[in-house]
């Protein structure tokens, strides 16, 4: 099967070191591998994006010579196809409403890694005690075993979704469709074969698959790339705003994020954009992306 990778930032504000790394390492593979590299704007979070976010990514990843095939995917145009997956899973009997509040949840739901586990309040809530609120988000039932895959990076990568998670949210109570399902709906719907993203999203990984499963979807292959930290060991992040990567020097920041994925040392004669991208794709090396 022809590679086809993928580069899927949300649009809260400028590109940052981190994303850099993660459309670097996307980008590589896919050319590595003779791959198409595709470009989807996950832009179904309203209230966390910024204005013009989306554009300034696309118009900063030009700048560093990132070339995208086909035309990019919008999210937020693809609603309908998310709620013909969700309108599938409720027929199946996969899902329920879940019209707990906040509070409710954090009184009784205990703290995972991944914040408060969803105590499946809801799950055998009969009909008549449900109460009639009118947000209620719509959660996925989930099953008590663990889900395995192997990462091309981080090796075997185990979860119980039902333990570690709780039963998750496809749907939030405001109507937002959330990026569990809109990922796995839109990996498949592109094509996706190999999804090549930040380590933050290794915990997502089985939920996705999980999803996939039900769904009757393939499962890319996944290579989760280390994250880079602030200096307080914090996460960078686009809302945080931390360091914004600069246009204008492109070139000292394909090298930075080059050597952070511990790459081998690019020579002098790699001057240029064009060099730098023509050099790295042939002297990429998955396996010396050592986790930090
Ligand atoms: N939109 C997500 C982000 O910006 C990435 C999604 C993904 O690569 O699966 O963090
Ligand atoms: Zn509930």
């Amino acid at each position: 099967m022809n590679y086809r990778g993928r580069f899927a930032p949300s649009p809260s504000g400028p590109l940052h070191f981190g994303s850099l790394v993660a459309a670097l390492g996307s980008y590589l593979d896919a050319k590595a591998h003779k791959g198409q590299w595709l470009i989807r704007i996950e832009d179904i979070d309203p209230p966390r994006e910024k204005p013009g976010a989306a554009d300034h990514i696309l118009r900063t990843l030009e700048a560093f010579g990132f070339e995208w095939d086909e035309a990019i995917l919008y999210q937020s145009r693809r609603l309908d196809a998310y709620q013909a997956a969700l309108d599938q899973l409720m027929e199946d009997g996969s899902l329920y409403e879940c019209t707990c509040s906040r509070r409710e949840i954090n009184a009784v739901g205990q703290m995972g890694a991944e914040g408060i586990i969803y105590p499946g309040t809801c799950r055998d809530r009969q009909a008549a005690a449900r109460r009639t609120r009118k947000q209620k988000a719509i959660r996925l039932k989930t099953t008590d075993q663990p889900l395995h895959f192997i990462d091309g990076i981080c090796g075997h990568f185990a979860q119980n979704i039902v333990q570690e998670i709780g039963d998750f949210i496809l749907k939030r109570a405001d109507g937002l469709f959330a990026y569990q399902l809109a990922v796995v709906i839109d990996d498949a719907f592109q094509g996706i074969t190999d999804v090549v993203r930040g380590a933050d999203l290794l915990t997502s990984t089985p939920r996705q698959i999980y999803l996939q499963q039900l769904l009757k979807l393939p499962t890319p292959a996944y290579k989760h790339l280390p994250l880079v930290l602030d200096e307080s060991g914090n996460k960078l992040s686009k809302q945080s705003g931390s360091y914004p990567v600069d246009a204008n020097h492109a070139l000292p920041s394909l090298i930075a994020a080059w050597n952070f994925l511990g790459q081998a040392k690019a020579p002098e004669a790699v001057n240029s954009i064009d060099g730098f991208w023509e050099w790295a794709t042939e002297h990429w090396q998955p396996d010396l992306i050592t986790l930090k």
